[in-house]
């Protein structure tokens, strides 16, 4: 089954080196959760190991079923099963949803293995039903004036067509109402399986009463400081992150 592990990964952004040195390992059928307040690095870690061009990795590796990521363009990453659903997913004019979401399967897919339009069709208006999303978002221009919660049901489309091997979800919860939470977080839990790993990032304990995680890890200042079980969550949505600063000794 699937493996994913990172090793003191460093990155930097305009200079400044925002991650210290994470370590993590996340396995097949497994969801990791990391939380942290505002500015720690949690986007970075997310965007470091999907090869956004803003980020630049100094140090580590990230081997998934032992393949360095880290070392391979972004394309690759998507190739090789990485999926990143955004906080923020960007609007692009001009490509249709569909259109998007069938050349992003057909790579992932690779040559000579294309899927058939009917079939695409097919997969698509059944996962788009799965979502409670109405189908003429296919033929709409990716995102654009898409709602908040839109945005996410077709990132969590994305990912059901893509069948990728490593899903990072980044506050995947924010602007979502509880009903959105409830058909995103299912879409989400449809597609845990032994040979897919999550990595579920979020600022509040919330989303994890939808996506229940098997481990918790706590981000400051550009580290894993904390690990534990999902009553590491509940303690931080009852009584904040103080405890852990002072717990460790960090001071900002
Ligand atoms: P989090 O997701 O935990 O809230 P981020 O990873 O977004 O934190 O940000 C971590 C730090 O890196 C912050 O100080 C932020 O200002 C900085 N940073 C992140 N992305 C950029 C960027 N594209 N340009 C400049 N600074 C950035
Ligand atoms: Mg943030
Ligand atoms: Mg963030």
């Amino acid at each position: 089954s699937t493996q994913f592990v990172i090793d003191g990964l460093k990155a930097s952004v305009e200079g400044k080196e925002i991650l210290k040195g994470i370590n993590l390992e996340i396995k097949g059928g497994e969801i990791h959760a990391i939380m942290g307040p505002n500015g720690t690095g949690k986007s970075t870690l997310a965007s470091a190991l999907m090869g956004h061009p803003k980020y630049e990795v100094t140090g580590g590796t990230a081997l998934l079923d032992g393949e360095d990521i880290l070392e391979m363009g972004v394309d690759e990453r998507a190739l090789a099963g990485m999926f990143l659903a955004m906080q923020y997913p960007s609007e692009i004019t001009g490509v249709t949803n569909s259109d998007f979401l069938r050349s992003a399967i057909n790579a992932r897919r690779g040559e000579g293995n294309e899927i058939s339009l009917i079939k695409f069709i097919r997969q698509m208006e059944g996962k788009m039903k799965e979502l409670e999303m109405n189908t003429e978002f296919a033929h709409r221009y990716l995102n654009e004036g898409f709602s908040g919660g839109e945005k996410k049901r077709n990132e969590i489309l994305q990912m059901m067509l893509l069948d990728p091997k490593i899903v990072i979800l980044d506050e995947i919860d924010s602007g979502l109402d509880i009903d959105a939470l409830r058909i995103v977080s299912n879409g989400v839990n449809a597609m845990r399986s032994e040979d897919r790993g999550f990595l579920v990032i979020t600022h509040y304990q919330r989303l994890l009463n939808y996506i229940k995680p098997d481990f918790v890890h706590v981000m400051m200042q550009g580290r894993i400081v904390k690990s534990g079980g999902p009553e590491l969550a509940e303690r931080l949505e009852n009584e904040g992150y103080d405890w852990v600063k002072e717990e460790l000794g960090i001071v900002d």
